[in-house]
């Protein structure tokens, strides 16, 4: 798993900063007409019809990602995913990305291609402009920083406020799966170092794997949701972890919510890695992280139109913020999420 696949080793000074950049981005293509001006220039020009949404976020070597486990191309693709998902969360149509990076000279121009296959990749499919960037050194470790643009009417657009008394809380897909996959590869890569003959044993745990390392943002979500004539009242990523976005929406929109047990949607493989790991899983699922499905609330007259949405799972409803944020357990028993965080499994 942490052998080195590709031997082959270009310093990046052969190419220098110039030769890079036209290197890493000549494959990239234009397809919105509101990209004006792509890259190459001083600036992009943008020229959308509607309002502009802008989002970035940052990934580190040794705080976001461990080159040991992460594969480049995985992590370009991610790069862009954890960016898109912010989109995704106004219910906005992602249109645009920059994408600056910092190497360190151990990193061959082979590693950048690498990375910047992931990202053209994650750019065909979701269907982004790639529009600028910058390259720069790094004397510790890779630094990939992505700015993500979107655009969409004004009035659809969703906020973290805006959720009200009575409405549902709705989270797409199934969450803790990246967790669990973190705790997988960190595993692995501890047998490795005891023993490099080792085979790591991963083939059942492919799901886990994948939403760690090559997550997919929900674009589809925004279109569902147009599709059922749904506009969401507020709407988040769980990119911490279901209990802070959760705490993050009632902070921002003045409510509480109460979430249940049976309600939070798991893979199968989750509890199962859950059980052989001593976790439980409805912690896993608070407090993982990096799930990237969008958890939103929707008036409760729009219950008919998502009830019977596989995609879609009510798990909770909005109530009054002197209420609080709770989660009612299998057994009946009321329990603040505030005191369920990431340190309740940390020790
Ligand atoms: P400047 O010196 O004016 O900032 P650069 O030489 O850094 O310009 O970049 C030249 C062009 O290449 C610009 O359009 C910039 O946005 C783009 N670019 C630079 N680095 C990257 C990168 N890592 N990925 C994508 N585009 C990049
Ligand atoms: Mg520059």
């Amino acid at each position: 798993m942490i052998e080195d696949k590709n031997p082959q080793r270009t310093p990046v000074e052969n190419l220098g900063e110039f030769g890079l950049i036209d290197f890493i981005t000549k494959n990239f293509e234009i397809s919105h007409s509101s990209t004006v001006t792509g890259i190459g220039d001083d600036a992009a020009v943008l020229n959308h019809s509607k309002s502009t949404v802008v989002t970035t976020d940052m990934l580190v070597e040794g705080v976001h990602f461990d080159l040991s486990y992460a594969p480049l191309k995985h992590l370009g693709y991610k790069a862009i995913m954890v960016n898109l998902s912010d989109v995704y969360a106004m219910n906005a149509v992602a249109t645009q990305v920059t994408v600056s990076i910092a190497i360190s000279n151990r990193f061959p121009v082979e590693a950048v291609k690498e990375l910047y296959e992931g990202i053209e990749m994650a750019c065909k499919t979701y269907n982004v402009d790639l529009i600028g960037g910058d390259t720069t050194a790094s004397r510790s470790g890779l630094v990939i920083s992505v700015t993500a643009i979107g655009e969409q009417d004004a009035e659809k657009i969703v906020r973290r406020k805006g959720a009200s008394d009575g409405d549902l809380l709705v989270v797409s897909g199934d969450i803790g799966a990246a967790y669990m996959g973190l705790q997988i590869l960190e595993r692995e890569k501890a047998v490795f170092k005891a023993n490099p003959q080792n085979q790591p044993d991963i083939d059942a745990y492919s799901y886990l794997l994948e939403r760690q390392l090559k997550p997919e943002a929900r674009k589809d979500i925004p279109k569902l949701l147009e599709e059922l004539d749904v506009l969401p009242t507020s709407m988040i990523d769980l990119s911490d972890g279901l209990s802070s976005e959760i705490i993050h929406l009632c902070k921002h929109s003045d409510v509480g919510i109460t979430i249940y047990e049976d309600k939070i949607p798991l893979d199968p493989t989750v509890i199962t890695a859950c059980e052989e790991f001593n976790l439980d899983s409805t912690t896993i699922a608070l407090s993982g992280g990096e799930d990237y499905e969008l958890l939103f609330t929707v008036k409760q007259e729009d219950f008919p139109k998502i009830k019977a949405n596989p995609s879609l799972s009510i798990i909770g409803h909005v109530v009054d913020a002197s209420l609080g944020t709770n989660l009612v357990t299998r057994g009946g028993e009321q329990i603040p999420i505030r005191a369920m965080g990431w340190n309740s499994f940390q020790e």
